[in-house]
């Protein structure tokens, strides 16, 4: 009775010129599965999700998303079919303010009244952007930046949510704060794939993980045996 397999990566390369920086990677995700994918600084992470998200285009090999491969294809389009992906460093519109923001994140919905039930839905999780709905995105702070950026993908209603190291640059308590929105937004039934440095928290919350290292996936299991792995424990957990 396995859960219906929701995005498939096969075989991908994508190249930077010359550079290979994704030599050739099989994943896959499961509706309602928390994945994380983990590895030190320039092992591929980033550039895998802007393949799967169609921000870059593959040198080889395949991507299908609901079962029909997506190469090719925008992240405009795949915003549209839920493939949405919150950006490393937030990407949020520092001149806008938070509900304009949130609009925004709808930008591929014309169905006014959902847009306008999602926008209380998300300060339903954020209480915080609602004290500031009016607030300029800009002079807000980091961990706030960051709710802000997972509640205007939010707003685009997710099947799949790939977040990129949103625990980046954010103090330790901001970090527990930004774990355990990640763990609402997965209770919600959102599936999720969690690209992240802080290898220990993102394997604790996770279903499955993958272990990235130069452009390969090089070990895969759940969360719970990967942290157990002294291999990832060495190279990742600061383990002698
Ligand atoms: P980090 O955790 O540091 O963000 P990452 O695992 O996400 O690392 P990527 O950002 O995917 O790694 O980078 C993979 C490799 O591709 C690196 O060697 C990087 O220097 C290279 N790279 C990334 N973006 C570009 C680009 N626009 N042009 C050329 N090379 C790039």
């Amino acid at each position: 009775n396995e859960k219906a397999v929701l995005l498939r990566v096969k075989g991908l390369k994508v190249a930077y010129g010359g550079i290979q920086a994704v030599k050739g990677i099989d994943m896959q995700v499961r509706e309602g599965e928390l994945v994380s994918l983990i590895g030190s600084n320039g092992a591929g992470k980033t550039t895998t999700m802007k393949a799967i998200t169609g921000m870059l285009g593959a040198s080889d090999g395949d991507i299908e998303y609901l079962g029909r491969s997506i190469k090719g294809r925008g992240p405009w389009d795949m915003v549209k079919e839920g493939l949405v992906m919150v950006p490393e460093g937030r990407g949020v519109f520092a001149r806008m303010s938070i509900t304009e923001n949130l609009l925004m994140g709808a930008y591929t919905r014309n169905d006014q009244a959902g847009i306008a039930e999602d926008v209380e839905k998300v300060f339903g999780i954020f209480p915080r952007l609602r004290e500031r709905k009016n607030q300029l995105a800009g002079t807000m702070s980091g961990g706030e930046q960051q709710m802000l950026a997972m509640g205007r993908a939010l707003m685009a209603r997710p099947k799949v949510l790939l977040l990129d190291e949103p625990s980046m640059g954010l103090s330790p308590i901001l970090v527990d704060t930004i774990f355990e929105v990640v763990r609402d937004v997965y209770a919600l039934g959102v599936t999720i794939v969690l690209v992240e440095q802080n290898a220990s928290r993102a394997l604790a919350i996770a279903d499955r993980g993958y272990v990235m290292e130069s452009g390969l996936l090089t070990m895969e299991g759940t969360g719970s045996e990967l942290l157990a792995d002294p291999r990832v424990r060495a190279a990742y957990l600061g383990d002698e």
